[in-house]
């Protein structure tokens, strides 16, 4: 699994040098222990839209109008990364749901920090190894203030933009959500990474919807292998017609990571969870459970 990986990475380095880096030359494959990583699936909040005009969408292209916004947390033997952090934390003091200044409602029942609290997993906010976003618009960065521990592993574009303060050109972007994530150590990357060295979790470029935005693809044992979308996509109908919505900041960029995470996918087999699809996510199995 780990060297279709590899082999697939390798030809990325070649085909899309934009895209490259060295983290993709020499993991090594992981050795069939039953150590494997496990996945953990945590519910950080729920979008609804009145309209999907927004998404390049005409409303007769998809009922759907709800949209999950999962945080997830891959438990790997060396360390804790956490992926994707959800709508904003305050959110969770408030009742039902709520409007936000641009129109949108969401709701958010009970924040990540409280939720690991609660379960007791053996690994909490303050204990994590790594910390990375698909990308860095509102609703997947919304717990990182609540971040005191780990590295973040970000893309140089959305590192750039994140620190671009008063000067914002990337849309949906809140800059009193990355406060503190900014003051945590910080690895900047240029393409593919290997979090952990061993192949089983991967950080893939995939820029477009935002300069920085990646997907992560985990190698699980048991489940095989998936890839986390991110915002590659938001509707499957997208998905399916290579749709790039209108908040976004390359539209041609976003095609060829469609390309490539999508050769990715089929090169590998893996199970690809979009991670809006709130249908998806209501069947999908939550902390305290995991996937493995
Ligand atoms: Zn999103």
């Amino acid at each position: 699994m780990s060297r279709l990986l590899i082999l697939f990475l390798s030809i990325g380095l070649i085909a899309c040098e934009q895209q490259s880096d060295t983290a993709a030359e020499a993991p090594v494959a992981a050795s069939g222990d039953a150590t494997g990583p496990k996945l953990y699936v945590f519910d950080c909040g729920r979008i609804r839209l009145a309209s999907v005009e927004a998404f390049n969408l005409k409303d007769t292209d998809t009922d759907v109008r709800d949209l999950s916004a999962p945080c997830y947390v891959v438990d790997h033997p060396n360390g804790q990364l956490l992926w994707d952090a959800g709508l904003p934390s305050e959110l969770a003091a408030a009742e039902g749901w709520v409007v936000r200044p641009d129109g949108l409602s969401n709701t958010l029942d009970e924040t990540l920090a409280s939720q690991m609290d609660r379960m007791g997993l053996g690994f909490d906010m303050g204990s994590l190894e790594y910390v990375a976003f698909s990308h860095i618009h509102w609703d997947h960065v919304g717990a990182s203030n609540e971040v005191t521990s780990g590295t973040w592993l970000v893309q140089q574009g959305d590192y750039d933009a994140a620190h671009a303060d008063g000067n914002m050109s990337v849309p949906a972007v809140q800059p009193e959500l990355l406060v503190s994530i900014k003051e945590r150590p910080t690895q900047v990357l240029a393409g593919d990474h290997d979090v952990f060295g061993d192949g089983t979790v991967q950080l893939i470029a995939a820029d477009g919807h935002t300069p920085g935005h990646q997907v992560l693809f985990v190698d699980l044992a048991e489940t095989g292998p998936v890839v986390l979308s991110g915002d590659l996509y938001h509707f499957q109908f997208s998905r399916a017609n290579r749709v790039v919505p209108l908040f976004n900041v390359d539209a041609e960029r976003s095609l060829q990571s469609m390309d490539k995470v999508e050769a990715l996918v089929a090169m590998t087999g893996a199970d690809f969870w979009l991670q809006h699809d709130a249908s998806l996510f209501d069947a999908q199995q939550k902390a305290p459970g995991f996937y493995e």
